[in-house]
């Protein structure tokens, strides 16, 4: 079985969903995940800010308008009366639902299920859809199988036993609809898994079912080899393997989430992306296998905050590294690059939640700078120690580009640079130039 996803371009529109429709129906079974509409999920934070605010006219405007644009989608989409009718009971469900917050109070638990509301809405859409097309389809309730633990990570174990609950529940069908992005906590309330998480949802669900393959279908033909938003004349990658696409997805490359490769490297499944505007385009395969000795693409992770801590004695001080580093961990702060010297260490962080605590316990250790607005940038391919001279092509490729720290050596697979958030466009630009061109 393969599971494929659509992102929120590729069911974008009605004439969208009509080609998703036709791409999936060939007869195969299959999983399809699907993500809200584009805009929808902003469209819906943007509901909920106005909710917290207390703005319920605010609300409702913003209400009023996303639904309008849903009446319209379902008046192109669909050709039969009854299945046109269906959808607009559907849709108006969903809507009177989202009104219905302004009587009550407004936390976080209202907020995210407002923020599901996406997903469920283009799913129902696109089953009735099927439907309509005489096509053997069941919608599988994600908030039925999909679950994240106390810790906010995925239960699989939950995850495995459960959709193999719904898909046993409905035996024979060919294609099954899901949708991404959302779950359940810990304490069963309805959650999500962070923006983007809808890819995260379908290699969750080819882990769980032992897929043959996970397609993540989007609006460009694969992982390219620099950021296409910023850069000119990428072209994509044919070949990944899994510790590069991981590093590329966690580094910033936005076509994929952060990390959706872990499940599929744990249980060596391939993951392809593929393009909804071109299917015959190859895209890129991730798998095990990978170009040997080249670098294959760079990356950029936004919003990076650097932390230097100063001490007289560092060396000479064993226990100093554990101490930094466990002050982060108590705040649950992950940190991303770390670079040492014989007086200090660096390091990055991107989660400021608790930068202030951070600090103040740090300061205790030595002298604390802080720069923010800061970029990781990250160049990824095949860089074992022996492929001697990519790393100075890289660093050379940086000459004009005022690097606060590098990092190399903590896998074979990457060099990443900080620099401040102003040298990012020049420094991805220098990069295609030189690796690329
Ligand atoms: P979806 O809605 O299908 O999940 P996303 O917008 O999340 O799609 O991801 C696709 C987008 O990722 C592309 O349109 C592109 O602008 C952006 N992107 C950033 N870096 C890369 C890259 N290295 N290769 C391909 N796309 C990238
Ligand atoms: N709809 C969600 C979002 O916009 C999830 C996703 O698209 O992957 O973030
Ligand atoms: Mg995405």
């Amino acid at each position: 079985m393969k599971v494929l996803k659509f992102g929120g371009t590729s069911v974008g529109s009605a004439a969208r969903i009509k080609d998703v429709a036709q791409l999936i129906c060939d007869g195969d079974q299959k999983i399809v995940v699907l993500s809200a509409m584009s805009g929808t999920t902003n469209s819906l934070v943007e509901i909920a800010d106005y909710y917290y605010k207390n703005n319920t006219s605010g609300a409702m405007e913003r209400i009023n308008a996303l639904e309008q644009k849903y009446v319209e989608v379902v008046e192109e989409l669909y050709a039969v009366e009854m299945y046109k009718a269906e959808a607009h009971k559907l849709i108006k469900e969903y809507f009177e639902y989202l009104r219905t917050f302004s009587k009550s109070v407004f936390t976080i638990f209202e907020e995210k299920a407002i923020l599901a509301q996406g997903e469920l809405i283009s799913t129902g859409m696109f089953h009735i859809y099927l439907q309509e097309k005489g096509e053997s389809s069941v919608l599988l309730p994600a908030l039925e199988y999909m679950r994240i633990d106390k810790n906010s990570e995925p239960d699989t174990a939950y995850i495995a036993e459960n959709i193999a609950k719904q898909l046993e529940a409905n035996p024979g069908i060919t294609y099954y609809i899901t949708q991404g992005y959302i779950c359940r906590n810990f304490y069963g309330e309805i959650d999500n898994l962070q923006r983007g998480g809808s890819d995260y949802t379908a290699s969750l669900i080819g882990a769980a079912v032992k897929a043959d393959e996970i397609q993540i279908w989007t609006d460009i033909d694969g992982m390219h080899n620099n950021d296409p938003r910023f850069v000119e004349g990428t072209k994509p990658v044919p070949y990944l393997n899994f510790e590069e696409a991981a590093e590329l997805a966690y580094f910033g490359a936005k076509i994929l989430h952060p990390t959706c490769i872990l499940p599929a490297k744990l249980n060596n499944i391939p993951v392809r992306l593929l393009n909804t505007m071109a299917p015959k385009a190859a895209g890129t395969l991730i798998s095990l296998k990978s170009n040997k000795e080249s670098i294959q693409a760079v990356a950029a992770k936004d919003g990076i905050t650097a932390i230097k801590i100063k001490s007289g004695r560092m060396l000479l001080a064993y226990g100093f590294l554990r101490k930094v580093f466990e002050i982060f961990e108590s705040y649950q702060t992950p940190i991303d690059m770390v670079t040492t010297s014989e007086v200090g260490v660096s390091v990055t962080i991107d989660n400021t939640k608790h930068l202030n605590e951070i600090l103040d316990n740090l300061k205790k250790l030595g002298t604390v700078s802080v720069d923010s607005d800061q970029v990781i940038i990250c160049v990824v391919g095949d860089l074992q120690p022996d492929n001697v001279g990519f790393q100075s092509k890289v660093v050379n490729a940086m000459k004009e580009i005022p690097v606060r720290m590098i990092s190399y050596g903590g896998s074979n697979y990457n060099v990443s640079f900080l620099v401040k958030a102003s040298d990012k466009k020049a420094a991805l630009k220098a990069l295609s130039a030189s690796l690329f061109s």
